[in-house]
């Protein structure tokens, strides 16, 4: 059914907003699958896909696939900027009644996307894609996921949904909320949980990758934890601080005993091992501790620059309506009295 304009129709619009680095392999055969499954919903829908910075064909690919079906817009930027923020773009640019974000490797099912229409129907403005199995992952990708899911949930401030991915449902209303958030460090599951509204969720078995490879390596995982938990907590400060005390209050009653050994004591010359043992922990920790500083530092700092989130290099398949809202998105984000700013 791809290549069916389904724009005239009435009733709601639905925007998917797909996220693609380097998937030249897999994303003719997930755009089918995709648009399929959003044919079978009824309603009006877009697609949204937003190139990453793609070094293979993947945007020649995704011109081609737009050839073909009218309800696929098409955003490249203007080099790769990473995952949550290719996903932020797209939301920013997208129109619909119920916004979706859908990774292209079909690990999520799109077929799922009608059982989240349908909780939206029902009331809720964001449904949430709970993973209940992961296919063709390793344990230990697995077990990682595991173990950072619970973590976060035990650091952040706000109230996290465990085995949650990106694959989410947001209505307008929380798209626009979500939009009007305006900063550079996006962990945009926790933005999302941030933004509370009535939520539910639907469960749903996470496939292998189609094609491709998964781009989040060790490393990136690591940075991604960590953007996380530092975009969402304070209390690693807080940490830092009880450990200090601690580390203090032991060093104290220590201190007592050795000065009573001293006194009382016959104590020898010796000691060293366990001297070099303090000396480096408590540099260890002293060190750790301004590198954690640093890394809150550093986000303030690119915070504070205000550079745009991202570049856009190529729009295709927006109309004029689009760039109007996309205006609008953009004042948003200025908020309101810059917005009256520009008008008076
Ligand atoms: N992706 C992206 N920019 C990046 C890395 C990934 O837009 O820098 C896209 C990728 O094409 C895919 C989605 O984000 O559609 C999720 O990436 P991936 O499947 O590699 O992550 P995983 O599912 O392994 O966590
Ligand atoms: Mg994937």
């Amino acid at each position: 059914m791809t290549g069916v304009d389904v724009t005239m129709s009435a009733g709601p619009l639905h925007s998917v907003v797909v996220p693609v680095f380097n998937e030249a392999d897999g994303i003719a055969a997930f755009h089918e699958r995709c648009a399929a499954a959003l044919t079978a919903i009824g309603n009006r829908y877009e697609i949204i896909y937003v190139d990453d910075g793609s070094r293979d064909t993947s945007w020649a690919r995704l011109l081609a696939i737009r050839d073909g079906d009218t309800n696929v817009r098409l955003m490249r930027l203007s080099r790769n900027f990473g995952h949550q923020i290719a996903v932020s773009a797209g939301i920013e640019h997208a129109g619909g009644d119920t916004v979706t974000v859908l990774d292209a490797d079909l690990q999520d099912p799109p077929e799922v996307i009608a059982q989240m229409v349908d909780a939206w129907r029902e009331g809720a403005d964001i449904v949430y894609g709970v993973r209940t199995a992961r296919r063709g992952e390793t344990w230990f990708k697995r077990g990682t996921a595991k173990l950072f899911y619970r973590t976060m949930r035990n650091l952040a401030d706000v109230d996290m949904p465990v085995d949650v991915g990106d694959f989410r449902l947001l209505s307008r209303r929380a798209t626009d909320s979500l939009v009007s958030m305006p900063e550079h460090h996006r962990y945009v599951r926790g933005m999302v949980a941030w933004l509370g509204y009535d939520s539910t969720s639907v469960a749903y078995a996470r496939d292998s990758r189609f094609a491709g490879e998964s781009k989040y390596h060790l490393v990136k995982m690591v940075r991604f934890a960590l953007d996380g938990i530092l975009s969402f907590s304070l209390r690693p400060l807080r940490i830092a601080t009880w450990v200090g005390l601690l580390a203090s209050i032991a060093a104290f009653a220590i201190a007592i005993v050795l000065i009573v050994l001293r006194l009382f004591g016959d104590v020898p010359v010796q000691g060293w091992t366990s001297l070099a043992v303090l000396v480096l922990l408590s540099s260890g920790v002293q060190l750790m501790t301004i590198g954690m500083l640093g890394e809150y530092i550093g986000r303030i700092w690119t915070e504070v620059r205000g550079r745009p989130l991202y570049l856009v290099r190529d729009l295709q398949g927006f109309s004029r309506d689009d760039a109007a809202r996309r205006l609008h998105t953009r004042a948003r984000r200025l908020g309101p009295d810059e917005d009256i700013e520009r008008r008076g």
